[in-house]
């Protein structure tokens, strides 16, 4: 697996407002989005170009165009703070979803809605703000390698990793991993430490609320 860290002093800016314990949803929700747009601009540098011909209002030239498919792969529901960002940045790009939960007592992910378009010579990029123990995003990779997507084409965008989720996602050669960071650890409830707290919490608004959460029903 191929690791990008971005850097420079915008991202570690936009870091410092989401792991703010005092940062609300309205300011979390904007610091991801900005911060969503660096690191989706930087999974999208090695798309495919082609040369075409054509005339600007001062002269002809060669230029050259996009000519791979995008797949935006949000992991449900943290990693539809990503969707934002990818769709404004890139719109023509198609867009598919990962529903998959943790079974507590196996310890594995159990997928409850997957919708993806499938297509020849795409490019994917798998967006979960956290990759913690990487279980989910070793299926989702798992997942598009069984429908014949090859690990090149495939970028998981992240906004923080666990060395734990790196580590379990080494075995993908070929694979691309964006982020903004890896930090220290996981603690013994599975959250990335320093981290953010619970991504998908923070961006919903659902932090210290009673929430209805079932699957299939
Ligand atoms: N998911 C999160 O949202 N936060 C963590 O720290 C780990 C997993």
């Amino acid at each position: 697996m191929k690791v990008k860290v971005v850097e420079g002093a915008l991202k570690e800016e936009l870091l410092r407002v989401l792991r703010d314990r005092r940062t609300g949803t309205a300011r979390f929700k904007e610091a991801l989005r900005r911060l969503g747009l660096i690191l989706i601009s930087e999974a999208l540098t090695e798309l495919k170009l082609r040369e075409v011909n054509l005339e600007t209002p001062v002269a002809p030239g060669t230029f050259r165009e996009v000519s791979q498919e995008v797949v935006f792969l949000p992991i449900l529901r943290a990693g539809l703070s990503l969707l934002g960002p990818a769709v404004e940045l890139y719109p023509q790009g198609r867009v598919g979803f990962i529903g998959v939960y943790r079974d507590e007592e196996r310890l594995t992910p159990v997928p409850y809605y997957l919708k993806f378009p499938l297509i020849k010579g795409a490019k994917y990029l798998i967006l979960d703000p956290m990759v913690a123990t990487g279980g989910t995003a070793e299926f989702t990779v798992n997942l598009l390698l069984e429908k014949g997507i090859s690990p090149e084409e495939v970028v998981l965008v992240s906004v923080i990793c666990a060395p734990e989720g790196i580590e379990r996602l080494k075995k993908f050669k070929g694979l691309n991993l964006i982020t903004a960071q890896v930090d220290e650890r996981l603690n013994d409830r599975g959250y990335i430490v320093p981290g953010l707290g619970d991504a998908g919490d923070r961006f919903c608004g659902t932090e210290g609320v009673e929430v209805i959460e079932s699957y299939g029903v």
